[in-house]
């Protein structure tokens, strides 16, 4: 499987490989990446069902090996849905990349005409504190950047976001919320204007 953007080895610099190596009669799916020219390679293994998972981890564990490299989740809330991306990030840029994607979401997900200024929420200078744990914006629906060490310790926060928005779907009796996600929040564009702005694994 092609892995886009997979950083360059953090040890040589040389090019990387991204592989995955079925073992355990097929209940067992171990997802390594290795560089060409020198020895460094790292690996996690799951079980075969949750190959999104320990690909991830095995991603972000690769790409937090470079220096300043480090790992945030990102969740776009609006009405019920909730979107989450993980992403590796440079702390040196983070803000700014932050503030853009807020800026192309909230264009994308308030009505149209909206008169109001960019909200920044906690990215603004009002709010921000760098290296804090988390930043949210309050908006046409939410923005959360969530920073973690792990995707082990993001995995949890995604599954209740995704969890929450499966809750709220089925007790929205309110008309008209799903034309208004289809209207302002479909996956494939907000997941465009993130993956546009930050390195997503
Ligand atoms: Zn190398």
């Amino acid at each position: 499987m092609q892995i886009d953007n997979l950083p360059d080895c953090p040890c040589c610099g040389g090019e990387a490989e991204y592989i995955e190596t079925m073992y355990g009669a097929g209940m067992l799916l171990s997802a390594s990446i290795r560089c060409r020219d020198c020895d460094l390679h790292i690996e996690h293994r799951g079980v075969a069902g949750k190959i999104a998972d320990t690909r991830a981890k095995v991603i972000a564990a690769w790409s937090c090996r470079v220096p300043k490299n480090k790992l945030c989740l990102i969740v776009s809330q609006y009405y019920y849905s909730r979107y989450c991306f993980l992403a590796v990030y440079n702390p040196d840029t983070f803000r700014a990349q932050a503030m853009a994607c807020v800026a192309a979401l909230e264009d994308y997900k308030r009505p149209q005409g909206d008169p109001r200024s960019i909200n920044y929420g906690d990215l603004s200078d009002e709010w921000y504190r760098k290296g804090a744990r988390r930043y949210n914006v309050n908006d046409s629906g939410d923005i959360y950047f969530v920073m973690g060490d792990s995707v082990d310790e993001l995995l949890p926060e995604i599954r209740d976001y995704y969890q929450s928005a499966e809750r709220e779907r089925h007790l929205d009796r309110r008309k008209g919320t799903a034309k208004k996600i289809a209207l302002h929040h479909q996956a494939s564009v907000v997941y465009g204007i993130v993956k546009s702005i930050f390195n997503l694994i």
